[in-house]
């Protein structure tokens, strides 16, 4: 991204210069071969740290590019303020990003997410707005974010719905993770992620599908909360950033293989099993991914290659039950499993 030879009225040299700059600290993150033993049977799946990006999270690569972009097609002016509805780590991005390229940030989100999160944008001065369950949730967030914009002076990045936001995963994240496979003479069978806004699967996914027609290309949902498979909210769960009470409209369930679910408890336990074991301290969505990563190979087989994200790190999680120990149920994969090692790929 950061040698893009592009030139926009809109962009001056001097954010065309910050953009790089942040560039140097988004994306190219480290990808490791993780090695477990499950049932008795060893087995590895590929993992993308996505824990190293600017504030910790996968969220940064969209964030900077939804404002490159806009930028780039002028729908922001630079003293905008950019208001966006979030579940967390969103908005963490957009405080960084906005405040690095000189933007006012309002952040609005549920009440019921981490304290951690909310006292991180804070950190960056950014205003946060909290919405009550009984004023409308994640969706009274969005159309108070909607209301607000209808004033002037405001670029909502609408990630749920902005096509830029699956860009950066096929441009970035699904481009690294086809070289580095291929720096190991591996190509992607299949590739699992937890949906959020859905960017990350469906960016990764077209990438990896334009590398193997053949891949699968799984998301995935909280057992709990399966929003996906019913097309609307059910339950609550424990998986924060994945989930979010609807189906994003830049999810395209006909690009998509089959759902894959995994309860909350289990996320935990492995994303613990991850610290514990291996040193890898991340996030509860972590936790889902691997262990969505962990049934695919049962289903694929020893050799298949499958890769999922390790989307954030755990610093945000740290008041929440990825701390405190959890009961065990019947069908858990994490129980089953133990970590012996992991190797980086580059
Ligand atoms: N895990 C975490 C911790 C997240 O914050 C998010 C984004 N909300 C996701 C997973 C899902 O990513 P995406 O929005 O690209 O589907």
């Amino acid at each position: 991204m950061n040698n893009e030879l592009m030139f926009s009225k809109c962009l001056s040299p001097e954010l065309d210069s910050r953009f790089k700059h942040l560039w140097c600290l988004v994306g190219n993150t480290p990808m490791l071969e993780l090695q477990y033993s499950y049932k008795g049977k060893a087995g590895r799946i590929y993992v993308k740290c996505e824990n190293y990006n600017l504030t910790g999270s996968i969220k940064d690569r969209m964030a900077l590019y939804i404002m490159y972009k806009a930028y780039m097609n002028c729908q922001i002016q630079p003293d905008d303020v950019i208001i966006e509805a979030t579940s967390g780590n969103t908005g963490i991005s957009f405080s960084a990003i906005g405040k690095a390229l000189g933007h006012q940030v309002k952040i609005i989100m549920p009440n019921w997410l981490s304290k951690e999160r909310i006292d991180i944008i804070k950190s960056m001065g950014a205003d946060i707005q909290l919405v009550s369950k009984e004023d409308g949730g994640f969706l009274g967030s969005i159309e108070l974010s909607e209301k607000l914009a209808q004033q002037g002076g405001v670029f909502l990045p609408r990630q749920f719905e902005n096509q830029f936001n699956a860009e950066a995963h096929e441009l970035t994240t699904g481009r690294e993770i086809g070289l580095q496979l291929a720096s190991q003479g591996l190509v992607a069978d299949a590739f699992v992620a937890g949906v959020g806004t859905g960017g990350t699967v469906m960016g990764v996914g077209r990438h990896l599908r334009s590398l193997n027609p053949h891949v699968k290309i799984h998301p995935l949902e909280p057992a709990e909360s399966p929003t996906m498979s019913t097309g609307y909210k059910v339950g609550s769960h424990r998986i924060q950033g994945i989930s979010d009470e609807f189906i994003p409209a830049i999810v395209k369930m006909d690009e998509l293989d089959e759902i894959v679910s995994a309860s909350d408890g289990d996320s935990i336990i492995m994303a613990q099993k991850l610290a514990k074991e291996l040193g890898l301290a991340v996030g509860i969505s972590s936790g889902a991914n691997v262990i969505g990563a962990i049934k695919l190979k049962e289903q694929l087989g020893e050799e298949a290659v499958v890769v999922t994200l390790l989307c954030d790190d755990n610093k945000k999680y740290l008041s929440t039950d990825l701390v405190r120990e959890q009961p065990v149920a019947a069908g858990y994969i994490s129980t089953d499993l133990s970590f012996t090692g992991f190797k980086p790929i580059s």
